[in-house]
């Protein structure tokens, strides 16, 4: 039986790995995908303190490197639930795992459009997040997909720095924000779509434009952009645990800034937890403050 498992391996379940090992606490990190979560898509981070420019992969590896310096085990399989009790048994699509301890670090996945090449663009065009990445898409021309308050948001910081900001949104209308709709409007290098889909990407390996069709007509226009920022809502990865914590409306897990869930002895880190920034540095802080949480709770 180990002391901690700790489901997903990105940076805040990697970090809870670090900081329970360097307490000597028995650790087994499981990973259903790529260790270094997320970021790994990401081909230029700037904002990771200590990195004026790294790689997200370069970042996953270093991290990955760390923890196994430190002898945490890894395991990779998808964790389909948690029995809880006393002990908790974690079932895997590869077998059953105990631990006195378990820190859900699933992290989340942003909604996609679901459009051919979709997936292979992210990093090669398309992004997510303006704070992480608006600065490569300096005086270029972007399109921000979405009408809510974050789709808002980001092609507020865009129109900061790039020529040109398309809000391309399906309704006739925006779900966010009056407030912000009106500091849109005052922003002279923004271009509001409205009623518009986008159809189809342009581009092979790298997005060069994007294919709309207006709901009301069907007509069908081009449109060359450099960059494309998907704002239609992220997906926390926490089905599998539904039974054993409470999680909010939206799917994220609850807790508090402690990373305490509603069942003892099970705790949340990072991006899959209730929480206001989702980057690599507070991903990496809830798994510190998740580890030690759980090694305090081992005694
Ligand atoms: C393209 C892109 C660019 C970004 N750029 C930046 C940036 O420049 N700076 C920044 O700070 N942040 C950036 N981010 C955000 C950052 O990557 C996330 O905030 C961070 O990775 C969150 O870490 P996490 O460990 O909470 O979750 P994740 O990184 O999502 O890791 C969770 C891991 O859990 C695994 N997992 C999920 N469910 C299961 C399961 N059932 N069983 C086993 N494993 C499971 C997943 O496969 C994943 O590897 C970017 C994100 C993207 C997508």
């Amino acid at each position: 039986m180990y002391d901690i498992i700790i489901i997903g391996g990105g940076p805040a379940g990697l970090t809870a790995a670090l900081y329970a090992r360097r307490a000597n606490k028995t650790v087994l990190v499981i990973e259903k995908g790529t260790f270094g979560g997320q970021i790994t898509f990401s081909p230029k981070v700037e904002n990771i303190p200590g990195f004026a420019l790294v790689t997200g992969n370069e970042f996953a590896e270093k991290l990955v490197e760390q923890v196994l310096a430190l002898e945490a085990e890894v395991e990779c399989a998808e964790v389909l639930s948690i029995k809880d009790g006393e002990v908790k048994t974690v079932v895997t699509d590869s077998g059953e795992f105990q631990a006195k301890t378990v820190i859900i670090a699933t992290g989340a996945k942003h909604r996609l459009l679901g459009l051919e090449k979709e997936e292979a663009m992210v990093g090669n065009g398309i992004s997510f997040c303006a704070v992480c990445d608006g600065a490569f898409y300096e005086g270029k021309t972007v399109a921000v997909i979405g009408g809510g308050n974050s789709a808002l948001q980001e092609a507020l910081l865009l129109a900061e720095t790039s020529k040109k900001v398309y809000v391309v949104q399906n309704l006739d209308f925006f779900t966010g924000e009056d407030k912000l709709v009106e500091q849109l409007k005052t922003k002279a290098n923004v271009e509001v779509i409205l009623g518009t889909v986008v159809e189809s990407l342009l581009g092979e390996d790298e997005l060069t434009g994007i294919v709309m069709r207006r709901v009301s007509d069907n007509e069908v226009t081009e449109l060359a952009v450099d960059g494309m920022f998907v704002a239609i809502g992220l997906i926390p990865q926490n089905e599998a645990f539904a039974d054993v914590i409470t999680l909010n409306e939206m799917g994220y897990a609850d807790s508090g800034e402690d990373c305490l869930t509603t069942a003892p002895g099970i705790f949340v880190a990072g991006d899959c937890r209730s929480k206001r920034i989702r980057q690599v540095t507070t991903a990496a802080a809830d798994g510190a403050i998740a580890a030690l949480a759980a090694c305090n709770y081992i005694g």
